[in-house]
């Protein structure tokens, strides 16, 4: 539509001529969907910018009518710049406003009555507002028409721009020019979930023009089952940032779409609650979903799967000689393999949801409701049949052939779990020769029964309070005397086996039993301290899983206060790989438990990723050096001797304490003291061991 059809359309005098061109755009009614869409904001070009350029305020509005069907007000369905400007609000407040909120005047001496009339004659009208804009602006004339349905307000005559609404009517266009091309699909909803705005890209990804979805509730798009993690995702929003996992977004054809994104508190003051980003979650080479999705997907079958004994079976597919193909033909070359082999299988699954893209050359496949083992062996078959036939690259013929390897639930299993189980098999089966299938094997599936078993091993341990805090002495290097203790997990069994923390925590941490295994030691190693001389001190480990408890400050300081000791005889020690995953709200969590007076130390320093600018943007008090450090020293690496004295150096620089771990003899001792160190912890001064009391 050119530029003299949309002012036509506008223009009241061409009012009649106009109708009919625009009963043929859009089958002349006012909830058309088509005619919505082309006038919102944020909607395809066309007519809009036009009106965006106008620059007298304007306003298109839809008739509010009571049960009897007379006109009560109207609803504002767009506004341009110059409007927004006038009325102060944003264009998505400006959306579902009111006539009569937005301009009171109107209520005086039968104003309103006459808009109406107007409305319903299809007459235009110019009416005198004693004030513009809230009512305290200049004075102005409003003329009133009616277009196919909706009326339109422009007024005449505003007075110009100041400076500042100028600013604002560039932010608000460079605002649209970013909201119209957002590749991602943005979403604004209020504190009921309703929708408030929704970028123009909710076209092109789901089906669904922009308009239509205003005012919507929002969890009406998402799946039933995700539902209660979406909402979960935007009540924890100092959790800002990405969502937990992938949801399922209602297309407008009724299928689903998995995407993943950020959820973040919207600003304040316009209504809007959270601003959610969202984006499709496919692989761009094959289509399908990536293995975030297909993982999450898992989860969902095994949560649904739970006492319902039925199976479930994931497949981890492996294209075999994926190299020599991407060697020959290039990555195009293998990306096209990939594309090729994904519709294969797609098409033998029937379901491409149930089909994702695993790392590297693997694909994945979840079988839910299974009736027996031997229908997941044939379809595996019929995969490796269907992959099979001869493909032509790049003029090149290519006989792919892939390996298949396949793992069932037991009940409780993770979804990892199963994942890494079914590539296991994979493995297998490409060591058996390739173009073949494998299930778990029984030494493999006895390997991840006995993880289970694990697991619900040390929750029974926990249960029965076979775990608990052992001490060992930390010492000063220039007197030699017990400056405090670390308090060190410990897991002595009924049958007298004391199990060290290398073996529980890993499957623990997976667990997420991890936590309480935290909060046991805490409180112990505190009752413990409670005991000892004032000047003593005790450091207590603090896993990555526990520092983001959102309640971790408050859980320790309720274990101070119930063991009744002061907090700067408390020091937590985080490793370096942990500090990687603070954010901001943990960091304000450390800051606020430093505050106290606790005292924070990076332990087995040297060894994990951490950057320096830790040290300076975390409330640190003190480093531990690995014990890796001085174990290098006893053998008398050069390098290592080099770098723990680079290390203590910067600990100087920035005022830290320093704790040297593993001291085993008195050479080590003196040379950790010569080049620095403050104290040490190691077998020379004593191993972890119960307090007396
Ligand atoms: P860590 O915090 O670095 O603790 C020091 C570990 O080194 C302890 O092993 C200790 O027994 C050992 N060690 C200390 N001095 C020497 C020495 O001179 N020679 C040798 N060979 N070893 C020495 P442990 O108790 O097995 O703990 C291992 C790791 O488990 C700890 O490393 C810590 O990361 C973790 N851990 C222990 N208790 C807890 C806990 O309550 N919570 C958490 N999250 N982690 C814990
Ligand atoms: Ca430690
Ligand atoms: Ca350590």
């Amino acid at each position: 539509m050119g530029f003299s059809d949309t002012f036509h359309f506008l223009h009241p005098v061409s009012r009649d001529r106009n109708r009919k061109k625009v009963i043929n755009d859009t089958s002349g009614n006012c909830e058309s969907p088509q005619l919505r869409r082309s006038l919102a904001p944020g909607a395809s070009p066309g007519r809009q910018p036009i009106l965006d350029a106008l620059p007298d305020p304007f306003l298109l509005l839809v008739p509010e009518r009571d049960g009897e069907g007379r006109i009560t007000d109207f609803v504002c369905a767009y506004a341009n710049g110059p409007a927004c400007v006038l009325h102060g609000r944003t264009q998505s407040r400006m959306l579902g406003s009111h006539l009569l909120d937005l301009l009171p005047p109107l209520h005086g001496h039968g104003q309103f009555d006459r808009c109406v009339r107007a409305f319903e004659a299809g007459s235009t009208i110019d009416v005198e507002v004693p004030g513009c804009g809230d009512g305290h602006g200049p004075p102005g004339t409003l003329r009133i028409f009616p277009a196919n349905g909706l009326l339109c307000c422009l007024w005449r005559g505003a007075t110009e721009p100041t400076p500042l609404q100028r600013q604002w009517l560039e932010l608000d266009r460079r605002y649209h020019l970013l909201a119209s091309h957002v590749f991602d699909l943005v979403i604004e909803v209020d504190a009921d979930h309703r929708i408030l705005w929704v970028s123009a890209s909710v076209e092109a990804l789901l089906g669904w023009p922009a308009p239509t979805l205003l005012g919507r509730p929002a969890m009406a798009f998402v799946h039933p089952d995700d539902r209660g993690r979406a909402l979960r995702a935007g009540l924890n929003l100092q959790e800002r940032g990405r969502l937990g996992s992938e949801l399922r977004i209602r297309r407008a054809d009724d299928s689903w779409c998995w995407m993943g994104g950020s959820v973040h508190p919207a600003a304040e003051g316009n209504g809007s609650a959270w601003l959610l980003s969202l984006r499709d979650v496919h692989d761009v080479v094959t289509g399908l979903a990536v293995r975030s999705v297909a993982l999450a997907r898992i989860r969902t079958a095994l949560e649904r799967q739970a006492g319902t004994g039925s199976t479930l079976a994931v497949l981890s597919i492996g294209v075999d000689g994926l190299t020599p193909v991407n060697d020959a033909l290039t990555h195009a070359g293998g990306d096209q393999l990939l594309a090729f082999l994904a519709a294969r299988i797609v098409r033998e699954v029937g379901d491409p949801d149930q089909v994702g893209r695993g790392t590297g050359d693997e694909f994945i496949v979840l079988l839910s409701d299974l009736t027996s083992m031997a229908e997941a062996a044939s379809l595996a078959e019929r995969i490796l049949r269907a992959c099979r036939a001869a493909i032509t690259i790049g003029g090149q013929p290519i006989d792919p052939t892939v390996s298949i390897g396949i793992a069932t639930s037991a009940a409780g299993a993770l979804p990892d779990e199963l994942l890494r189980d079914a590539s296991l098999a994979m493995r297998q089966a490409k060591a058996r020769g390739r173009n073949c299938f494998a299930l778990l094997d029984d030494a493999l599936a006895t390997e991840a029964h006995t993880r289970l078993l694990f697991a619900a091993e040390i929750q029974r341990g926990l249960v029965m309070e076979e775990f608990a805090a052992w001490f060992m002495p930390i010492v000063s290097f220039a007197t030699g005397e017990v400056t405090g203790y670390e308090a060190l997990a410990r897991w002595v069994r009924p049958d007298g086996l004391e199990v060290p923390p290398v073996e529980f925590l890993p499957c623990a941490e997976r667990r997420g039993l991890i936590v309480r295994i935290d909060q046991l030691v805490l409180r112990q190693a505190l009752a413990a301290l409670s005991r000892l001389p004032e000047g003593l001190t005790m450091a207590v480990n603090v896993s990555a899983a526990s520092l983001a408890q959102p309640d971790h400050p408050q859980l320790v300081a309720e274990a101070l206060e119930a063991a009744g000791v002061s907090p700067d005889r408390l020091h937590l020690e985080v490793t370096e790989t942990a500090l990687l995953s603070v954010t901001e709200r943990i960091r304000q969590q450390m800051e606020q438990l430093a505050g106290r007076g606790i005292r924070w130390y990076v332990d087995d320093f040297g060894t994990g990723y951490s950057s320096i600018s830790h040290l300076r943007d975390l409330p640190i008090a003190g480093l531990k050096l690995d014990r890796s450090f001085t174990c290098a020293m006893r053998a008398k690496d050069t390098k290592s001797l080099r770098l723990s004295q680079a290390l203590v150096g910067v600990a100087e620089g920035l005022e830290l304490d320093t704790v040297a771990e593993g001291v085993e003899t008195i050479e080590e001792a003196r040379l950790l003291t010569s080049q620095g160190w403050l104290r040490g912890q190691g077998w020379l001064y004593g191993k972890a061991a119960p307090l007396e009391p």
